[in-house]
């Protein structure tokens, strides 16, 4: 059977719980019952964003399509690989929901220090630091899409080489990406701070401003070990 609908829930339980895998979304679930059924084609919350009845999904995965992105009607909830998935009855279209690519790019100078752009108002933690990076677009290729964020972020022309880490990012549960950060060098360029950027600058490994993200705390920590 279904979980209940989590309509109501603090969106804090969501944050605390967003690291906790559901046993529930693991189950096989036979067909859905009538009452699940009616419950899906009558969604009686006062969240209409959210999607209607998928099992684990509401609370600890906020974001979820409501609407079939190809036809517009209203998506079900569908029994699909043994997980419960948006699914639309129209069109069969149905949500595979899949975590977005994040590229990065690691520049080190000749002593060492490490890359970083602070991060503008707009990006995600303002007013903290990370590694170069951003979302691999739709169709582009992962190494050129590193090499893209780094240009607009930080001036820097690089090639890049070899993934040093890869992470899932999980941060922000509604946009959870699959973190792969790349080997850098520099070949031009001019050092700048751009796009969504508002600083940018060298560090040494021990002398780091704060950091947005775990995930780089993570892969710089193992360069220090
Ligand atoms: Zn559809």
């Amino acid at each position: 059977m279904l979980t209940p609908l989590a309509a109501g829930r603090p969106r804090e339980a969501a944050a605390i719980r967003r690291f906790r895998f559901s046993a529930g979304t693991e189950r096989h679930l036979g067909s859905m019952s009538s009452n699940d059924e009616a419950r899906t084609m009558h969604p009686n919350h006062s969240h209409p964003t959210q999607d209607p009845g998928r099992d684990g999904g509401t609370d600890e995965w906020p974001g979820a399509f409501t609407f079939c992105p190809i036809c517009g009607q209203r998506l079900m909830s569908r029994v699909v690989g043994g997980k419960t998935r948006p699914a639309c009855a129209a069109c069969d279209f149905v949500h595979f929901r899949n975590p977005g690519v994040g590229a990065a790019v690691v520049l080190r100078d000749g002593s060492g220090r490490i890359l970083l752009v602070r991060r503008g108002p707009n990006a995600t933690r303002p007013g903290l630091w990370s590694i170069p990076a951003g979302f691999v677009d739709y169709g582009e290729d992962v190494r050129a899409g590193a090499a893209r964020e780094l240009l607009e972020e930080t001036g820097l022309l690089a090639t890049v080489g070899e993934p040093v880490w890869v992470a899932t990012n999980t941060h922000d549960p509604a946009k959870v990406t699959v973190g792969i950060w790349f080997a850098g060098t520099q070949v031009g360029g001019v050092l700048a701070a751009g796009d969504d950027a508002v600083d940018v600058g060298w560090f040494n490994l021990d002398e780091l401003p704060p950091l947005a993200f775990d995930t780089d705390k993570a892969y710089i920590a193992s360069l220090v070990e």
